[in-house]
């Protein structure tokens, strides 16, 4: 059976251009060498450094190559002085957005400051007013807020809170992981002082990712030994795979404008499934979305169920929140957007991307309706009564 990969938002599929250039890689030298092939790596690494900025629009010397996204996240909740242009302040707190991913949240947990999590509308967005309220007290913050959303795919109106942020000499990290690639980005626009990348949401392979600061953010390194990346992140830089992320941010940034035609697709697939089904549940449809993610729930069945229903039909989609053991747990971000458990416990998240076409999406709306038809509407109500009890 052929098979539709309809899931972008946990990985991107390689792209032949991360292949070619991670293959070709593979056959340099360490770029702390001073020989021609140390030479050969170090321009490798700088070329790199400069296409991730360019997709950002950042500055290279400040672009930190990292083992991935998480490694990124982890190395922004370090950070512990606010920009000099946002007065140079001693973090003192953390402020950080309910729907976060784990690799932020759980650093925040355990970052050693006192945490305080800004609460989010019922579409998804970043309460403001919240935010405002917390940036009152003088204590300069590390203020977390992710661009986009990894399950809903909701866009966050950083600009404003980088604003925000900055006149309240504060700094402003936010989890880029989801929205490079797939949504233009201006850290200087968007007053960002660190953004962190992934290289497999683009189409590289995991295992490599960036955190990229503005010039005169202070990092203070996690990993400790040589002078790599400025004496930022120690260790022997992974060539091979920065090669193919530089790779793949380079096809990403000029593929930029034609994944915006994704939201027409996904609009389409959304306007069948509710067709099929009225009583399907869209989340974050009322904002700004990511153009290639929809989120939904149908009240009755199980996000297990529906994902497991739909691979035996040769679809791969995820439940909106899976842990890295596979399970399912109850999605803190659609419960922090209000969503009753009944109705989160039955989410499906359908990612699209630079190889999705129509009928990738008409396969799923059918065999969605397929699986919806099997329901007894009976065996519904019953299952919604119980988890109301
Ligand atoms: N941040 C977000 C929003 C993500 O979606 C993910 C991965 O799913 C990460 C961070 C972690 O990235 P990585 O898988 O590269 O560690």
């Amino acid at each position: 059976m052929s098979r539709t990969y309809l899931d972008y938002n946990a990985t991107a599929p390689l792209r032949p251009e991360a292949r070619e250039a991670l293959l070709a890689a593979l056959d340099i030298g360490n770029p702390s060498s001073v020989h021609f092939e140390g030479r050969q790596a170090r321009a490798l690494v700088e070329t790199a450094r400069q296409d991730i900025a360019e997709l950002v629009v950042a500055h290279p010397e400040t672009v930190i190559f990292t083992s991935g996204g998480t490694e990124a996240c982890n190395l922004a909740l370090n950070l512990r002085q606010a920009p000099a242009a946002n007065g140079g302040g001693k973090i003192g707190r953390i402020l950080v957005s309910a729907i976060e991913h784990s690799a932020v949240l759980e650093a925040a947990k355990s970052s050693g400051l006192p945490a305080e999590i800004l609460p989010v509308t019922a579409h998804g967005v970043l309460d403001i007013a919240a935010l405002e309220a917390s940036l009152q007290d003088q204590t300069p913050a590390l203020v977390c807020v992710m661009l986009a959303n990894n399950e809903t795919g909701v866009i966050q109106p950083i600009a404003q809170v980088g604003a925000l942020v900055k006149a309240h000499g504060s700094l402003l990290f936010c989890d880029g992981v989801q929205a490079a690639g797939k949504t233009p980005i201006n850290m200087i626009a968007m007053g960002i002082d660190a953004l962190s990348l992934s290289g497999h949401k683009l189409g590289a392979p995991m295992g490599v990712g960036a955190l990229v600061t503005r010039p005169g953010v202070v990092v203070p390194p996690q990993l400790i030994g040589g002078g790599q990346e400025l004496g930022r992140r120690a260790g022997s830089e992974n060539i091979s795979g920065i090669a193919a992320f530089a790779a793949a941010a380079r096809a990403a940034k000029a593929g930029l404008e034609a994944f915006q035609g994704l939201a027409a697709q996904r609009d389409a697939m959304e306007a069948a499934l509710l067709a099929a089904q009225p009583e399907v549940k869209i989340f974050g449809q009322e904002a700004e979305r990511l153009a290639n993610t929809s989120c939904f729930a149908l009240a009755g069945l199980s996000s297990e169920g529906l994902v497991m229903g739909l691979d035996l039909d040769g679809l791969s989609v995820s439940a909106g929140s899976a842990c890295s053991s596979g399970k399912v747990s109850r999605s803190h971000v659609l419960e922090a957007m209000g969503v009753s458990p009944h109705i989160s416990k039955a989410v499906v998240r359908v990612s699209l991307g630079w190889q999705s076409h129509t009928q990738d999406t008409d396969k799923l709306v059918t065999a969605w309706a397929k699986l919806a038809a099997r329901l007894d509407p009976k065996k519904r109500d019953v299952n919604l009564t119980k988890a109301a009890e």
